[in-house]
């Protein structure tokens, strides 16, 4: 009588871890994430379907048993890796699984999307990965960063951005012992556009004197929407006599640029003050105010002018 009940226990324990298997199975089937087990010899031991969507994976390709060195060279082949030869690119990633470490890293696909893959080793050996596309995710993050970095009527950096960008541009001066040079431009009276042809000309005028700095000046450089109507300007490795050069340039630029309105071509102008320093010399708060008392000059001398700071 004892061994019955020692079997129906056992079968009890058997439905049981049957149940269970079936639950965790279905649960994996259920996830949103892609999910892979791989065992110590790393072949496949566990995986969804999700694992093979998020990753585009010919069915056929994942079965159970499958070396992971197997899916990494159909993975090289068809170019997910990005360009490189495919037998170092699949030796590099079996140096790194075998390695057993947790990972953690995003990948953009040839397609566009991104994945963000992230996995752990299990105590037993082999390690557990989770998939999840967070293409959505990742065009959001980057539309909020340029939302945030962007001055949204003249698509220039906006003055956050700018601090940011010149913040590294300045320590590099630093650092290297290089030039760089500071413009400050502001619309020469804006105020009687706005009056005379509204604020929508205004703005558009805004634009197109943004349109024109853009078009003249290098990529490199950084241009910036400070105030209303005042541009700052950074000019990475350009010591001060360059930089009036530039200003100069960009002076005449904006003074032949012609905004159409319904009474005609309208051209405005705009000042500029000019401040260069270089290597330890170089502070970007010195900088802009230099700039900004040559800035301050040049409306008092009659505007449409580039001055020099003293
Ligand atoms: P100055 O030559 O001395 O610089 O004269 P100004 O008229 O340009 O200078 P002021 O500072 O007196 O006026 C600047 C004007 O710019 C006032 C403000 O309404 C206008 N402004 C600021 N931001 C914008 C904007 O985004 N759009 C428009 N249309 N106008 C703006
Ligand atoms: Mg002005
Ligand atoms: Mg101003």
């Amino acid at each position: 009588m004892k061994g019955d009940v020692t079997t129906a226990g056992e079968s009890e324990q058997v439905r049981t871890a049957k149940d269970n298997w079936e639950l965790i199975q279905d649960s994996l089937q259920h996830l949103n994430e892609g999910i892979s087990v791989f065992n110590g010899d790393l072949e496949l031991v566990l995986f969804n379907r999700k694992f093979v969507e998020t990753l585009n994976f010919p069915p056929d390709l994942v079965r159970i048993g499958v070396s992971i060195g197997e899916l990494f060279r159909f993975n090289a082949l068809r170019g997910e890796y990005g360009p490189g030869d495919p037998d170092e690119q699949v030796r590099q990633r079996l140096e790194l699984a075998r390695r057993f470490e947790a990972h953690s890293f995003e990948r953009t696909r040839p397609d566009g999307s991104v994945i963000e893959v992230r996995g752990n080793p299990l105590p037993g050996g082999g390690f557990v990965t989770i998939y999840a596309d967070i293409t959505v995710r990742k065009r959001l993050e980057n539309r909020l960063h340029e939302m945030a970095s962007t001055d949204e009527l003249t698509g220039v950096c906006n003055r956050r951005r700018f601090f940011d960008l010149a913040s590294i541009e300045i320590s590099r001066s630093r650092r290297y012992d290089c030039p760089v040079s500071f413009l400050m431009m502001d619309a020469d009276r804006f105020k009687s556009i706005n009056d005379n042809f509204g604020h929508v000309t205004g703005d558009r005028v805004l634009k197109a004197l943004a349109d024109t700095a853009r078009a003249s000046l290098r990529t490199v450089d950084i241009l910036a929407r400070y105030g209303g109507e005042e541009f700052a300007i950074l000019l990475p490795e350009t010591d001060e006599d360059n930089a009036v050069s530039v200003a100069e340039r960009l002076r005449l630029a904006i003074s032949e640029t012609e905004v159409p309105t319904e009474r005609g071509p309208l051209y405005f102008t705009a000042s500029l003050g000019v401040a260069g320093a270089r290597g330890t010399a170089v502070d970007l708060g010195r900088l802009i105010e230099r700039a900004d008392q040559a800035l301050f000059a040049a409306k008092h001398s009659g505007r449409n002018l580039v001055i020099r700071a003293e």
